[in-house]
Formats: C-alpha cells, structure tokens, sequence
C-alpha cells in the first residue's frame, strides 16, 4: 500500500471480508462489525458525520474485547489501525468530502477543461449516462448530477481535457 491507496477504503475492504466470515455466534462480532461496516460505506460515500469517528473507535474497541474468538478479535483492527495513524483522511472524506486517494467513486467530480478540449466529442459519445453535452468543435461540458464516475470520458480525450478531483 502507499499514498495511492485510501485508508478508509482499506478498512471497509477488511470489514466487508470479516462481516461475510463471521458465524454469527456472539453479538458483537455479528452485529457490530455489520454497523462498523455502514458507518465506513457512508463516510466512503460522503455522507459521513464527525460522530462516526467517535462511535467507530467505541465500537471497534467494544468489539475487539468482547468477541468471543480471534476472528471478531481481530477484525476491528483496521478499523483501529487507520484511525489512529490515518485519521486526518476520515477528516478529509467527512469534512471535505475528498478522497485524496481517488478511490472513492462518490466523492469524484469529473471535469473538462475549456481551454483544452476541442469540441470533438469523443468524450460524449462515450459516456454511458449521457452526461456530456456540447457543440462540435466548442468546449463541452460535464453534468455532475448525471455523471455516474465510470471513467470512460479521460480514456477518450486525446488532449488531457478532462480530469477527476
Ligand atoms: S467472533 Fe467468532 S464466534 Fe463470534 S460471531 Fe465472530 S466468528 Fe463467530
Ligand atoms: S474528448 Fe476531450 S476534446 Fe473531445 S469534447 Fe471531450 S473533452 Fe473535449
Ligand atoms: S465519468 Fe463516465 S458518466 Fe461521468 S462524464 Fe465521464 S463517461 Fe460520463
């Protein structure tokens, strides 16, 4: 892992792997690793709050000493780990509403820039959702609120137009 990865994404993919192994035996791995896991997809989707730093540390610290075998044990660690050496990404999907790390699909906004594009539209006719509009040969331009952060748009300009933020 290096800086191309989100800590709260690495998270959420452990919590996803434990949430499908658990047996379901005792209550807090089987419970609470399933409200851990909302709270880390709803800050990865930017509707976070500030609070659900709080109640992830307390359930993953719950979780941690009363789990009755190493599965539920240890399966709040990624949780505790990024929290503690990583907290100020949370911070920044919480607050910003930024994925620094380009991982959280939610939290993208695709633009194009004026100065650069060329009107081709090779962008548009690619967009699966229909997010582009524009005349030929004038700058388009991309609809937020319909764009559905696939991708395919960059692939397609060849004059580095268009970007992700
Ligand atoms: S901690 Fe162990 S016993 Fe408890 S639900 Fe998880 S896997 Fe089952
Ligand atoms: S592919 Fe690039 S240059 Fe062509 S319209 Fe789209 S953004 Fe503009
Ligand atoms: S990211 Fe996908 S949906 Fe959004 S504008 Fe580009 S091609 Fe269209």
């Amino acid at each position: 892992m290096d800086e191309d990865d989100c800590m709260v994404s690495v998270a959420k993919f452990y919590l996803e792997f434990t949430v499908g192994e658990s047996c379901g035996k005792c209550t807090p791995c089987r419970i609470g690793n399933k409200r851990m896991l909302e709270i880390l997809t709803r800050i990865t989707e930017g509707k976070g709050e500030m609070a659900d730093l709080d109640q992830l540390q307390n359930l993953a610290t719950v979780i941690k000493d009363s789990a009755l075998c190493g599965l539920g044990q240890t399966s709040p660690n990624p949780v505790l780990s990024t929290l503690s050496n990583f907290r100020d990404e949370y911070v920044e999907h919480v607050r910003a509403h930024k994925c620094r790390a380009k991982k959280c699909k939610a939290l993208l906004t695709y633009t194009i820039d004026p100065l650069r594009c060329k009107g081709c539209s090779a962008c548009a006719k690619s967009c699966p959702a229909q997010a582009i509009m524009g005349e030929t040969r004038k700058p388009h331009v991309i609809n937020p609120y319909v764009c559905i952060r696939c991708g395919m748009c960059i692939s397609r300009c060849h004059f580095g137009a268009i970007s992700v933020i």
